[in-house]
């Protein structure tokens, strides 16, 4: 069975995965075969956020686009806040008319995201990527609804252990992100603190697939 990357953003891809490249419109490539696409909350230029918006519109209607993103809110950017806002409010409105979950991007900004999914009655999964904070903020996100991905900093931040117990199984993804080290090596280690093989990690981590992306890894 293939590993599954939520998200990341090399494009080069070993053949034992079904990765989630992360692409932004102005650079569109179609040769790449399963994406997410999204306005960075880094980089919005009020210039160009019409035309990537109807750039967004239209790819979210092909079938290798499983995901809007990643998008999202970041207290620490230099974009100003009010902007990303509104930005992030039109990608959570068309993941949601076109029935796409989203890929979040989130710093220091999590009640500012959850209670933007309440007041627009976002029902499509959100998944917080790169989540490396408490389990009390994992139970929070996963109680309104929302889905973690881990990578980075269960690698590297050995407190993210208890954390990343604290997590259903039906509720967790795996990514390589901007990273060197591989998929593999992610799910190495959530096995290890899973007390399970990587085949068992696989197999939870098809359902999940299954359950929020509607693909099938199995073969
Ligand atoms: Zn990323």
């Amino acid at each position: 069975m293939n590993f599954f990357n939520l998200h990341t953003h090399s494009v080069t891809q070993s053949d034992n995965q079904i990765a989630l490249v992360n692409q932004y419109p102005q650079e569109f490539d179609a040769t790449i075969p399963t994406y997410s696409i999204g306005i960075h909350p880094w980089y919005v230029n009020v210039d160009r956020v019409a035309s990537d918006l109807a750039c967004i519109e239209e790819k979210i209607q092909e079938q290798n686009c499983l995901a809007v993103g990643e998008c999202g809110l970041d207290k620490r950017a230099d974009t100003i806040f009010e902007l990303q806002q509104e930005v992030f409010e039109k990608q959570l409105l068309l993941a949601q008319k076109y029935g796409k979950p989203v890929i979040l991007h989130c710093v220091a900004a999590f009640q500012e995201i959850i209670e933007t999914k309440e007041r627009l009655k976002i029902t499509v999964p959100l998944i917080f990527h790169g989540f490396s904070k408490s389990a009390q903020l994992a139970k929070q996100l996963i109680d309104s609804g929302c889905y973690l991905s881990f990578g980075k900093y269960l690698l590297k931040n050995p407190d993210l252990e208890s954390v990343f117990q604290s997590v259903p199984s039906n509720r967790f993804f795996l990514e390589t992100d901007t990273m060197e080290e591989t998929i593999e090596a992610v799910y190495e280690i959530a096995a290890k603190y899973s007390g399970v093989s990587v085949e068992e990690i696989k197999i939870v981590i098809r359902d999940n697939c299954k359950a929020v992306f509607k693909i099938d890894l199995s073969n």
